[in-house]
């Protein structure tokens, strides 16, 4: 819901789509939920078109951040459907006329307007997403060589591993498996370098698309929230890696762990242990990364906490 001080609500409901001139009808404004907070989710006010209200709730507006929307319908839709940066949202019904889109803001997306658009059993509604730009950091580390130049042998598994991980990412659970409030898989603060320009070993390399936890080997991992494991085993860059299916599009995947404790197929619980902290792959010591995927979008798993944890 809407913080106090913010209401823009009511004024235009019922004005329609065609009123509200070309292109995207969206009228809105943001504001603070709540006095400003490095971190603090901000939220504010569109409305719709069609008698749809939208609200949105972000840490900012930027790329590697997730925006919540939450849709109101004037009457009951079998199905809501969701499509921001030519993607399907994560897209859920919280009851009858309230649902929900989880719109992941890919860390490669350039500053510029986006159109989100809602379609609702013959109900449509279209809101610009205005992506404000972010300059990353670049962190330089050093790592073994085999993990900046990897010898030809191992090319093939490279190659494998990365498609695996594209056809996981593009075939998620049909249903929500993950349940209300999403938990620090381990104890302590992050060292959030998520979207760092990474030069490893002096070449230039991938952005960095999770968040790192330092903690100690031999730490338990536990499950960020419930889902069905759907990959378990050791991949050449990430090291032993656990991805969790959470449904509708939104994994988690943990990596560089010492030991695995869960089987590929098997079903989580929020907060179950699935693992333990290590310093396999492509690491300068031990740590925690985790990474999710919303959408097939890379957001920060602590924007996640912050929108969606307890
Ligand atoms: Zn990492």
């Amino acid at each position: 819901m809407p913080g106090a001080g913010c209401v823009v609500r009511g004024a235009v409901l019922g004005a329609g789509f065609a009123v509200l001139g070309a292109g995207f009808a969206v009228i809105g404004a943001w504001c603070e939920a709540s006095p400003a907070e490095a971190g603090a989710a901000r939220e504010g006010w569109v409305l719709g078109a069609d008698g749809i209200e939208i609200t949105a709730r972000s840490r900012a507006m930027q790329p590697g951040e997730l925006v919540v929307l939450n849709i109101t319908l004037p009457q009951h839709a079998d199905r809501v459907t969701v499509r921001a940066f030519d993607r399907d949202a994560v897209t859920f019904a919280d009851n009858d006329r309230q649902w929900r889109a989880l719109v992941g803001i890919d860390l490669d997306v350039k500053a510029g307007t986006y159109p989100i658009t809602v379609d609702a059993g013959g109900l449509h509604a279209s809101y610009d997403l205005a992506v404000a730009p972010h300059r990353f950091p670049t962190r330089r580390l050093t790592v073994d060589q085999v993990f900046v130049t990897p010898p030809a042998s191992e090319e093939a598994r490279i190659a494998r591993d990365a498609k695996l991980l594209a056809d996981t990412w593009t075939s998620p659970s049909p249903r929500r498996l993950w349940t209300d409030h999403f938990v620090r898989p381990v104890p302590g603060a992050a060292n959030s370098a998520f979207g760092s320009r990474s030069i490893f070993n002096g070449k230039a390399r991938t952005p960095h698309g999770g968040a790192d936890f330092m903690s100690p080997s031999g730490t338990p991992i536990h499950a960020p929230n419930a889902g069905r494991v759907v990959l378990a085993r050791n991949l050449y860059y990430s090291g032993n890696t656990v991805v969790i299916d959470h449904g509708l599009g939104l994994f988690s995947m943990l990596a560089h762990l010492s030991a695995i404790d869960v089987h590929e197929g098997d079903r989580v619980d929020a907060d179950q242990i699935v693992g333990k902290v290590g310093a396999t792959g492509r690491v300068t010591g031990a740590h925690l990364h985790w990474a999710i995927r919303a959408g097939g979008a890379r957001v920060d798993p602590l924007a996640v906490l912050a929108l969606l944890g307890d």
